[in-house]
Parts: C-alpha cells; sequence; structure tokens
C-alpha cells in the first residue's frame, strides 16, 4: 500500500519498484491523499477543473502500473491536518486492505522544506500502522463493521535524506517514466526532461547499492 500526498508522488518515488512487485505478483492498492487541485501556474485554471485533470492522471498513471485500486481521499492540495478523521481514513485502509508493506513520505527530512502534505501524510501514516491499526480499541467502529485489526510488516519512506534499503528497477525503469508521463499536467510545460531527470535521479540512487537504477528507502520494521 502506497500513501501519497498528491498525484505523481508515487510515480516519482516508487514508481520503479510497485511495476517490478506487480510482475512478481504482489497487489499494490495506491491511498491518494490530496487531489492536487493547487499544482499549476495557469491562471486560467480552477481548483475544480485541476482536481479532476489530477484525478483522471492518477487513475492512468496507477493503471499503467498495474495497480488493483486507488482509494481517492480527496483532500484539497495543502489542506492536510493531522486530524483524528484523516488517521481513521488511513486506519481503515490498512485494516481493509490488510498490506505487508506500507510505502509513504519520510516526514523527518531536514536538509530542505518539505512540502506541508507530505510532511503530514507521513507522519499521520506512521501512526496509523502504529498502534491505531493493530490495537482494536481504536477506531473501534471498524471492528463493529467486521474489519479485523492489522500489523503492518514493514513501512518504507521514499524521499529520505537517509535510505537504507534499496530495490533494483533496472527492469521497470521505463514503465516508472511512462508512467509518470501520464501526469501531463505536471510533466508537460515543466521544461523538465523526463526521461533524463528519473535516470540520472535512478542512477544516483543505485550508485550507493551497486544498481544501475534503484529507488531508495528508509525502513521500519516491525515484524522481525
Ligand atoms: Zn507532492
Amino acid at each position: 500500500m502506497l500513501v501519497i500526498p498528491h498525484p505523481d508522488d508515487a510515480e516519482g518515488g516508487v514508481g520503479g519498484t510497485v511495476a517490478k512487485w506487480v510482475a512478481e505478483g504482489t497487489e499494490v492498492v495506491f491511498v491518494l491523499c490530496t487531489n492536487g487541485d493547487k499544482g499549476t501556474s495557469d491562471p486560467e485554471m480552477t481548483t475544480e477543473k485541476l482536481g479532476a485533470i489530477r484525478e483522471k492522471e492518477q487513475a492512468a498513471a496507477a493503471e499503467c502500473l498495474g495497480v488493483k485500486e486507488v482509494i481517492y481521499l480527496r483532500y484539497g492540495d495543502g489542506e492536510l491536518d493531522d486530524t483524528a478523521k484523516f488517521r481513521g481514513e488511513l486506519v481503515r485502509a490498512i485494516r481493509k486492505h490488510r498490506p505487508d508493506v506500507v510505502f509513504c513520505t519520510d516526514p523527518f527530512r531536514q536538509t530542505f522544506y518539505l512540502h506541508r502534505d507530505h510532511r503530514i501524510s507521513g507522519q499521520v501514516t506512521l501512526d496509523a500502522v502504529f498502534p491505531y491499526a493493530r490495537d482494536f480499541l481504536h477506531y473501534n467502529e471498524h471492528i463493529q463493521e467486521g474489519l479485523e485489526t492489522h500489523k503492518v510488516g514493514d513501512i518504507l519512506m521514499w524521499g529520505t535524506e537517509h535510505p537504507d534499503t534499496f530495490i533494483d528497477i533496472t527492469d521497470t525503469i521505463d514503465n516508472k517514466i511512462n508512467a509518470l508521463k501520464k501526469h501531463a499536467s505536471q510533466v508537460a510545460g515543466s521544461g523538465r526532461d523526463v526521461d533524463r531527470f528519473v535516470k540520472v535521479n535512478a542512477q544516483n540512487q543505485g550508485q550507493m547499492a551497486n544498481m544501475p537504477y534503484a529507488e531508495g528507502f528508509k525502513r521500519i520494521r516491525f515484524r522481525t
């Protein structure tokens, strides 16, 4: 399961790993927290229009990667807060889909200013996994509805300054690039050479682990 702040964050951070794991038979679920409705500099654009466009782009990118389901929480871009409601939505998704591994953004980055939604979604995900999804008296209404508590095995945080776990994405780097390009509203007009940007980034991560192309994560283990 990936908990994603904005449309396109998953593809940029974890797209190669998702494509690789799906090819190996893993079921992947995306939980998209916001609709990315502020991500433009086009003066003609509105939040309503952009939110709808970005949701479609996310659906196309997820399909491209072979993701089983996308859960849209539809918070406004920049409007995430550490609330009981948001935490409960993540707990419910975890109890329903019962992931072995949860991916989120590293909320503890310090060397550059982290987008508020990345910081908050990362932190609330860590809390949702432990202890809230695990203990039945938290959000007990889920249990009353028939869901069960769930223990996640690992959290892998992307966008981290201190990666300790590297996944070789050499075979799926093209899938990652193709999925990222589905986010046309963000990619087009950015002036960025997406192919080059993704490859250089993956090479840099790979250098730390002797792999041609890699994605790096910081791992938290709950099961030993
Ligand atoms: Zn983002």
